[in-house]
């Protein structure tokens, strides 16, 4: 394996052991260990000669200027922080391979600034709302700084504590002229193992909708109620599990998910009388998510109403699918095709910072293999020689974009303009 893929896993290994649990790899928004995270990234940025600074949100975001003040820029990265008792890949992968490529293009002349995004907060562990770091770089972290963690303190006292002061959020916003961000990361699923694939090219972020569905029939003695006198919510709620189930199957690349069923009163000699249950339904296309839901929703009602059960749903989340830039994904299929490797398309059923960062400007994402899935647990791991083929491909892609960026710019200057 090349000197740089090996450093970036290396420094994956380092990060691992920089943790506020010891035993296992816990890193969460501000957490002291943090500090350590960013002195150990500075320290290499330093040795690649890029500048280095750390935003209001704690991000770290290392720096190599363009030829000109208003050169565009193109960021490379992904976050820092993990879920509690994580692996050591999730995100710091995407970090330290975003260094590998300025390592490796270190002496290669680019027509546009790089700089590389550590992002301080993806997970959304200690606030329960994700993607702290980006938001930054949008000018959406305003609308999250007054909620609290578990212990009271808001998002604006948790980075004044850290010595961070809100006042400058704006200076962290993005504002010149943006190329696009690429953020390499673990797939976290089992698709391209399937598919004998090292890499793939994410086609977008799936939609998503969160639902909670609360069933209401009657509880009642399940010895003296005959069968055709019921009002059993839990009955309900459970054909409703199943419609959920064969409908997924059936749509491809829907997924739905009833992750909560809770009955009560939850008694073996009792009918449940009220039933609980959330869907987590998702897709890359707007469009199937919400056919998808319309008809389990009326699947629902009619499986209710067959029972005498009442059927109220309250929608908790739904957010938009994030197509990701065609310009950009065309790239990296190009480069995986110079470098003989498979890549093929596929969605992301997670968000990712690459989300948030598509609304300011082009994004794109390079996923690794995960072998066995494992993802979110200690045992999640990478192949060495994936890591080393997402390099070539990642630098590959650079100097293709720097290759057209310069055609433009020289054809910009013949036309005069
Ligand atoms: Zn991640």
């Amino acid at each position: 394996m090349g000197a740089l893929a090996q450093r970036a896993l290396h420094a994956c290994a380092e990060l691992a052991r920089l943790t506020e649990t010891p035993g296992e790899i816990t890193r969460t928004f501000l957490c002291p260990p943090s500090r350590e995270v960013t002195a150990y990234l500075s320290a290499w940025a330093h040795d690649l000669g890029l500048s280095v600074r750390v935003d209001a949100a704690g991000n770290l975001r290392a720096r190599r200027e363009g030829p000109a003040p208003d050169s565009p820029t193109l960021y490379l990265g992904s976050h820092v922080d993990t879920v509690p008792n994580a692996g050591a890949y999730d995100g710091v992968l995407g970090v330290t391979l975003a260094y590998a490529v300025a390592g490796a293009l270190r002496r290669t002349p680019l027509p546009f600034a790089l700089e590389l995004l550590a992002f301080s907060e993806e997970e959304g562990v200690r606030y329960g709302v994700p993607f702290i770091g980006s938001r930054a770089l949008v000018g959406t972290l305003d609308e999250v700084l007054g909620r609290q963690d578990a212990q009271g303190v808001s998002v604006r006292a948790a980075l004044e504590a850290y010595g961070l002061n809100p006042a400058e959020l704006p200076a962290a916003e993005v504002r010149g002229p943006a190329l696009g961000f690429v953020e390499l990361h673990i797939e976290q699923g089992p698709v391209l193992q399937a598919a004998g694939a090292p890499l793939g090219v994410v086609t977008a972020i799936a939609g998503q909708h969160r639902l909670r569905l609360d069933f209401a029939g009657q509880a009642a003695h399940a010895g003296t109620t005959p069968m055709a006198h019921r009002r059993d919510a839990l009955a309900a709620a459970a054909r409703f599990v199943v419609a959920a189930e064969d409908l997924a199957r059936a749509t491809p690349g829907l997924v739905a998910t009833v992750g909560v069923l809770n009955a009560s009163p939850g008694a073996i000699n009792v009918i449940p009388g009220a039933a609980h249950a959330t869907l987590d339904l998702r897709h890359e296309v707007d469009a199937v998510r919400e056919a998808a839901l319309k008809t389990l929703l009326a699947q629902a009602h009619a499986l209710a109403t067959e029972r005498g059960v009442t059927l109220t749903v309250t929608e908790t989340m739904t957010q938009p699918a994030v197509p990701l830039d065609p310009g950009l994904r065309a790239a990296l299929h190009r480069a995986a095709a110079a470098e003989g490797v498979v890549a093929p398309d596929l969605p992301s059923g997670a968000g990712h910072d690459a989300m948030v960062l598509a609304a300011r400007m082009p994004a794109a994402m390079l996923f690794l293999r995960s072998p066995n899935a494992l993802s979110h647990h200690p045992d999640e791991t990478v192949e060495p020689g994936d890591v080393e083929t997402a390099l070539r491909v990642a630098v590959r892609t650079v100097l293709a974009l720097a290759q057209e960026h310069g055609a433009q710019e020289h054809g910009a200057r013949e036309h005069g303009a």
